[in-house]
């Protein structure tokens, strides 16, 4: 018996997680079917797709709800604000969840605002129980919950076996950004 709608999670210390959820996005776009990708914490630096979803309008929709990274140097956010945003980015992906209006919502980076302390995990296993039947919700970060893994239809992990950063290497433009 099918399942119409999937609870896919990708996790992991290894790269690729929110590339995966993109890609599975570019997929879908080629039947016509609608996307909204919701990020949380990100927000402040550019990256490549904001630009490549615009032409994917109007079936790819983005809302960028984060305020840069959090607790990292140039991180001037007090830890109230990121929580407000965070929690802003939680309210608006109920609306987009339940407007029925989607093929898939893609919650980007949402462990790590559950690990960071922003968002409640408990709201979001709510967000995913009262998710309407046919959506399929991504949710990507590293350190997905056990909570979070056992209510989903499908978990990959990325594992590092090797990432340029450790031999001293920046992050590339189209590559990582
Ligand atoms: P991507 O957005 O490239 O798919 P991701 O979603 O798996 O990566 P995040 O934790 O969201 O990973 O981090 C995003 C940024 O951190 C990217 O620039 C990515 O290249 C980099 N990154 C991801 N994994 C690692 C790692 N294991 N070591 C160092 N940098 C990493
Ligand atoms: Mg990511």
């Amino acid at each position: 018996m099918g399942k119409d709608g999937l609870v896919i999670v990708y996790t992991g210390n290894g790269k690729g997680k929110t590339t995966a959820a993109l890609g599975m996005a570019l997929r879908a776009v080629g039947y016509n079917h609608k996307i909204c990708m919701i990020q949380f914490i990100k927000g402040s630096w550019p990256y490549g797709e904001i630009e490549s979803i615009k032409r994917l309008q109007p079936e790819f929709e983005l809302e960028i709800v984060g305020k840069g990274f959090v607790g990292i140097i140039d991180d001037k956010t007090a830890r109230e604000d990121h929580k407000k945003i965070a929690q802003e980015a939680i309210e608006i992906s109920k609306e987009k969840i339940q407007s029925g209006n989607y093929n898939i919502v893609i919650l980007d980076e949402i462990n790590y605002a559950i690990n960071l302390g922003l968002v409640d995990l408990n709201d979001v296993l709510i967000l995913i129980k009262s998710k309407p039947e046919k959506l399929n919700l991504v949710l990507t970060g590293n350190y997905a919950k056990d909570e979070i893994i056992d209510v989903a239809d499908l978990v990959t992990e990325m594992k590092e076996i090797k990432h340029p950063f450790k031999s001293g290497i920046k992050a590339k433009k189209g590559i990582d950004f």
